[in-house]
């Protein structure tokens, strides 16, 4: 196992895949188990190494995790099986925005898709969050590029960090939900109903 995460985090690198950073992942590890998870939702599969990593915090996690992107998603089914997982971890292959979960709730969405549509995603799938779950959102710095917006050259870059500062705001602005921020990996948000507030365990 420890073999396969290794081969998965050489083979990120190579094809420029981008994967989560150690210290964001770890941090939702210990989300995962201090609140109980069980149901998990992720946009934006890759390779399958977020939605292992989770996966493999309990054996009674299961992940749900959604890759639009051919390539990287028959490399997610081929990691996901290599590491026993098919039965706990359901690849949906197909775009996020065009997936139909009727009928199903989740302790925990992670949001690590376009980073141009995070609050298409959020007004989306808030709509399955399980009472006392939480939404959390990777890359809110965007390689840190949020913080350092005129050092940005490239238009396309420059519309990304816009857009990414614009979830910022609508998520501070959110009458629904609070959320925090943390600057961890390529900074982390994490939001819940307020309503849920007193029985979360983050510090
Ligand atoms: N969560 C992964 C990394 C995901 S990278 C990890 O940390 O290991 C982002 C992925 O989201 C890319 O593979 C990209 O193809 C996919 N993606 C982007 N927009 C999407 C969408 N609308 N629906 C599904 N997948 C999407
Ligand atoms: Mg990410």
């Amino acid at each position: 196992m420890k073999d396969l995460i290794k081969d998965m985090e050489r083979y990120a690198e190579v094809n420029n895949v981008p994967i989560i950073e150690r210290d964001s992942i770890e941090f939702i590890r210990k989300y995962i188990e201090l609140n109980n998870v069980k149901k998990i939702l992720e946009l934006g599969t890759a390779i399958g190494y977020s939605a292992i990593l989770m996966a493999t915090v309990s054996d009674d996690v299961e992940v749900t995790t959604i890759e639009r992107d051919d390539k990287k998603y028959r490399e997610a089914v081929k990691n996901v099986n290599a590491c026993g997982l098919d039965k706990r971890i359901e690849i949906v292959f197909n775009d996020a925005l065009d997936v139909n979960l009727a009928g199903h709730k989740y302790d925990l969405i992670f949001i690590d898709a376009a980073k141009g549509q995070y609050i298409k995603f959020f007004e989306k799938f808030e709509n399955y969050l399980n009472p006392g779950g939480v939404i959390i959102t990777d890359n809110i710095k965007f390689h840190g590029l949020v913080e350092n917006k005129d050092k940005i050259e490239s238009k396309n870059v420059l519309g990304l960090v816009t857009k990414i500062e614009k979830y910022i705001e609508f998520l501070k602005e959110n009458d629904e939900y609070t959320t925090k921020f943390y600057d961890i990996g390529d900074g982390l948000s994490v939001s819940f109903r307020k309503n849920d507030e007193k029985i979360k365990n983050i510090d």
